[in-house]
């Protein structure tokens, strides 16, 4: 029998013989519909990055402002990680009781960007996302998060929450490279122009924060290291919550895309076992993507 014939069998042979199957991909449910930031661009991007990474996506749309969201009801239940790029008018109860069940039993939650900026009165919703901006949050929200001597503090100061400057492309530092997100990550990195999102307040139960930025006065910031990247455990689940991704510029930056893909699966499993690339921000220079 000549080599060529055999390799042909055993090429035929292989579908009959029992193999170990691929670990099935993970399972996103991409929320928009509704933002004060250009979701109908940011939405294919936040796709894309996420698809790279091996995961299968579905959005879901909800209704516009003026419509009925009660007509909304995502199926949460089914997807390993849901992945939120809503800022707009309150769910249905029966879809923020189904959102808040699918998190506390374990389910996995992405916060990007705006989403902080959603829901200022839902209490169950503050606590997942830990500390959020805008919508009247004050110090009745909760505190302020600031980085002093080294260490993570809890400001209860009186204030607005949520604020930012001119956007800017800045250095995100890693505080804490021990987590399963930040593991391997450079120190710091350079993140494209984007929001350097500043003053967040919350109930911060549970929090940890894994990133920060400097939030300089020169470009209109609070002065403070401000939290960029954070950890929440509510219940059973886990949420990963990013304050970057202002625009298709800032989600386009390496440091915010190889984020956003750790974090995802970190929410959804726990567990990180995606390499960082290669090429991955300095401190000193932006890297795009595209
Ligand atoms: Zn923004």
């Amino acid at each position: 029998m000549r080599p060529l014939t055999i390799c042909l069998m055993l090429a035929l042979a292989v579908p009959m013989t029992p193999t170990l199957t691929a670990a099935e991909p993970l399972k996103v449910l991409l929320l928009d519909g509704q933002n004060n930031h250009n979701w109908k661009a940011t939405t294919p991007l936040l796709r894309k990055i996420l698809e790279d990474a091996g995961m299968k996506v579905e959005v879901s749309t909800a209704p516009a402002k003026a419509e009925d969201m009660a007509k909304w009801t995502p199926a949460f239940k089914g997807h390993d990680v849901v992945v939120s790029n809503y800022n707009g008018t309150p769910w249905s109860k029966e879809t923020q009781t189904a959102f808040d069940e699918y998190v506390k039993t374990g389910g996995g939650f992405v916060a990007v960007h705006a989403a902080n900026n959603s829901f200022p009165a839902w209490s169950e919703y503050n606590e997942m996302i830990g500390v959020g901006g805008w919508g009247g949050r004050n110090e009745k929200s909760g505190p302020y998060i600031r980085f002093k001597d080294d260490k993570f503090v809890r400001d209860e100061s009186k204030g607005n929450g949520g604020s930012h400057g001119k956007a800017h492309p800045f250095v995100v530092s890693v505080r804490n490279g021990e987590h399963p997100i930040t593991k391997g990550l450079p120190k710091e990195f350079m993140h494209a122009q984007d929001e350097l999102y500043d003053r967040l307040r919350g109930p911060a139960k549970g929090l940890t924060v894994l990133a920060t930025a400097f939030a300089d006065k020169s470009t209109g910031g609070s002065g403070e290291h401000e939290p960029m990247l954070m950890v929440i455990d509510y219940g059973k689940g886990r949420v990963f919550h990013t304050t970057l991704g202002h625009d298709t510029t800032a989600i386009k930056c390496v440091g915010f895309a190889v984020t956003l893909q750790r974090g995802a699966e970190w929410a959804a499993t726990g567990k990180v076992t995606q390499k960082v690339p290669e090429k991955f921000p300095s401190a000193d220079k932006v890297l795009s993507w595209e």
